[in-house]
């Protein structure tokens, strides 16, 4: 459809067209411009030194880690991170996806083996605590994520988003008057809290979109892990994101424009600053009264319930 028109900065023919910008590029273009966004994000936020990147397999994390190894010229030393979860067969793959393609760009990984490390399994976190998978999965990964950063000596920790899980979180809060996700919710960057042995996060694609993630993988022939998580059928974020197809076609930039009137407006609440304190167990912060972290509790409670 678009071979007819031309690339905004060549002759060659656009391959695709990012209706937000009102951009046509072709694909040596594109892949530049999406390469450029990373980059813009991270000068901004003067990100340098040691950086901890979060990969699952999937495309959103796939295509960070690859955009980042193509950086060289910020002051940066990038390590690959993966948790394997313990999900099944998804894990297993996952897994190996990442090993094979770390190695194929030279990019330095470590895999953390939860259920070799902490005894359990996402799912059997699940089962003990009878949460939901994705509820107990977030609260593993975060405090895995920055126990390893922070006893690596990393600087930062580099995440995957896009801007249609972002835009959808906040439209979900909004439609259910989920004040605490409004106010809290990540924003592009969290500055690290050494003091409190906090890791700074950056969200390099917090503007990007799953397809523009996406394309960057195939024109790159990046392997990803296609599968969805088995566990992560029926979270009804996903009934949300249907509305967006609607919403992008009335105004292509409606999901930045949410995401960025909500950073605007949280600026202008007097909102009172996160109390993070020690865990009185693992030591890394919480907010939690009982001076117990999330990741501890569910320890715990697995460890009564599974008896180990
Ligand atoms: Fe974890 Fe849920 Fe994602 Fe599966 S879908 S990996 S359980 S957060
Ligand atoms: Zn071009
Ligand atoms: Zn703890």
């Amino acid at each position: 459809m678009y071979s007819l028109k031309k690339c905004r900065f060549c002759e060659k023919p656009a391959i695709v067209r990012l209706e937000y910008a009102n951009l046509r590029l072709c694909e040596e273009h594109f892949k530049q411009y999406y390469v450029n966004r990373i980059k813009r994000i991270l000068e901004k936020h003067r990100i340098r030194g040691k950086l901890l990147v979060a990969v699952s397999g999937g495309k959103d994390s796939m295509s960070l880690l690859h955009a980042l190894s193509q950086l060289n010229d910020i002051d940066m030393e990038i390590t690959a991170f993966h948790i394997d979860l313990g999900i099944f067969d998804y894990s297993k793959k996952s897994r190996e996806v990442v090993r094979e393609f770390a190695k194929q760009i030279g990019v330095v990984l470590i895999i953390y083996d939860l259920k070799r490390e902490i005894g359990f399994t996402v799912p059997e976190l699940a089962q003990a605590g009878r949460r939901p998978p994705c509820a107990v999965c977030g609260i593993v990964k975060r405090w895995v994520l920055n126990k390893v950063a922070y006893e690596n000596g990393f600087d930062f920790i580099a995440t995957g988003h896009n801007i249609d899980d972002v835009s959808t979180i906040f439209l979900k809060a909004l439609l259910t008057q989920d004040i605490y996700t409004i106010i809290r919710a990540q924003s592009e960057f969290s500055p690290s809290k050494m003091d409190i042995k906090l890791v700074g996060r950056i969200r390099p694609q917090y503007y990007l979109s799953e397809m523009e993630n996406r394309l960057y993988v195939e024109l790159n022939g990046i392997p990803v892990v296609e599968e969805q998580c088995p566990l992560s059928m029926g979270a009804t974020i996903h009934k949300y994101r249907t509305v967006w197809d609607t919403l992008l076609k009335i105004n292509p930039v409606s999901q930045i424009n949410l995401v960025r009137s909500i950073l605007k407006l949280r600026k202008g609440i007097p909102i009172e600053e996160q109390r993070l304190l020690p865990c009185k167990k693992c030591g890394y912060p919480t907010e939690s009264k009982t001076g117990i972290c999330a990741f501890c509790r569910l320890i715990e409670k697995a460890k009564k319930t599974l008896g180990k």
